[in-house]
């Protein structure tokens, strides 16, 4: 099973709904143009069936295979949402809409999905049922939990899921997957210090907040270097500080630290908070103030089933020959980590090559992705489902 020879065929195709996704980028859910178009190409291949509304915008495409002996359905997800960046890439197709862009390369992962769904369709040569599902709000909005939470694993019978994301830096054709935590579990946290403000010159009279929140701050570094396990991953970063004065000559009264935390373990994780917790509130009463935290636990961590990790590498390793089966895990995180909690599977990367990174304003997909990615998808299906 090299690269499949209809994927060629489909290129042309497959570029040209991408390049259409790439001018047209849409934000989280509201991703109504792109949905649609998706539901009207699925339509067209002659899914047996085509839900729109899933998880809000969600789509999901049902493909029966020509037999059905045991019963098997494995689901194949893609994300269609774009990021608020001002994209810097000059290409001919760029996007159209100033300060929205698909710098993730989510458009390439759903037209990469579009033509497995084509093949897939066409050819029907499994024993079971392919889903494919394309998800909304994968850039922070959990987009993959609102379709979880609308019941499509029980509604559509999904037994197995697999994803796959584009990388910069692998080189085209080339996959990267490991079994356990691939990508991080990302919290957030607010911490509220509340002093007593005062005249910047007469601070014997204050508790000042400031100091009292430098003191946390550092104090929260020993999390990482002090108190987890060397050997286990977290990062603990206080990214915004905000006090309710700004003056020269004020104590505030009230200063405000958020951050993220990233933990690959969900016994770190807990650890980590309750660390968070004792920290704010010891350090803020052993200097006079009040110390609050408000944690909120947002993507869990993606953990890669360790048998289904084996297929999605064999069918990779099958489509490319370059597979590497012990890839770094990321401390980034991904709302496919949704599907993953509820049904066994693997998420799987795809070398984009010597781009920028996502994320970054001069990113783009690269449309040589296409053939591999597009065959991983449309292969994952036949070694899963095997013909009867
Ligand atoms: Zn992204
Ligand atoms: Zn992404």
């Amino acid at each position: 099973m090299p690269v499949k020879n209809r994927f060629a065929e489909l290129l042309p195709q497959i570029t040209a709904w991408r390049r259409d996704f790439h001018e047209h980028p849409e934000l989280l859910f509201d991703v109504h143009r792109t949905a649609a178009k998706v539901a009207e190409l699925l339509r067209g291949f002659g899914c047996d069936e085509v839900v729109e509304g899933i998880g809000r915008t969600g789509v999901v495409g049902v493909i029966k295979g020509k037999t059905d002996t045991v019963g098997r359905v494995i689901g194949l997800r893609a994300d269609m949402d774009a990021l608020p960046i001002i994209e810097q890439t000059g290409l001919p197709y760029a996007s159209k809409t100033k300060g929205k862009m698909h710098a993730c390369g989510h458009d390439g992962h759903t037209a990469m999905l579009l033509g497995a769904a084509q093949y897939l369709a066409e050819t029907r040569n499994f024993d079971g049922t392919a889903v494919v599902i394309f998800q909304p709000a994968e850039e922070g909005g959990g987009g993959g939990r609102e379709m979880v939470k609308d019941g499509m694993m029980e509604r559509f019978g999904v037994q197995e899921v697999y994803g796959m994301h584009n990388m910069p830096g692998i080189p085209v054709g080339h996959f990267a997957i490991r079994p356990g935590a691939m990508m991080a579990a990302a919290d957030q946290f607010d911490i509220t210090i509340t002093g007593k403000g005062g005249h910047a010159a007469k601070p014997h009279d204050c508790i000042d907040t400031t100091v009292v929140a430098a003191h946390v701050i550092v104090a929260l570094q020993t999390i990482a270097s002090r108190n987890v396990d060397p050997l286990k991953q977290v990062v603990v970063s206080v990214c915004v500080v905000e006090t309710d004065s700004p003056a020269h000559n004020v104590i505030p009264q009230v200063v405000k630290l958020k951050g993220t935390v990233r933990t690959m373990d969900h016994s770190v994780q807990d650890f980590v908070e309750q660390r968070i917790s004792d920290i704010v509130s010891g350090v803020s009463l052993a200097m006079g103030a009040r110390g609050e935290v408000a944690y909120s636990r947002g993507y869990p961590v993606t953990m890669n089933a360790p048998e289904n990790t084996d297929y999605a590498a064999e069918v990779a390793l099958a489509v490319s020959g370059h597979v590497d089966t012990d890839a770094a895990p990321l401390m980034g995180a991904e709302d496919f980590s949704f599907m993953l909690n509820e049904r066994p599977g693997a998420y799987i990367f795809v070398g984009n090559g010597d781009t920028a990174m996502v994320h970054h304003p001069a990113y783009n997909f690269d449309d040589n992705v296409i053939p591999f990615g597009s065959s991983w998808y449309a292969g994952m299906v036949e070694a899963r489902m095997p013909a009867a």
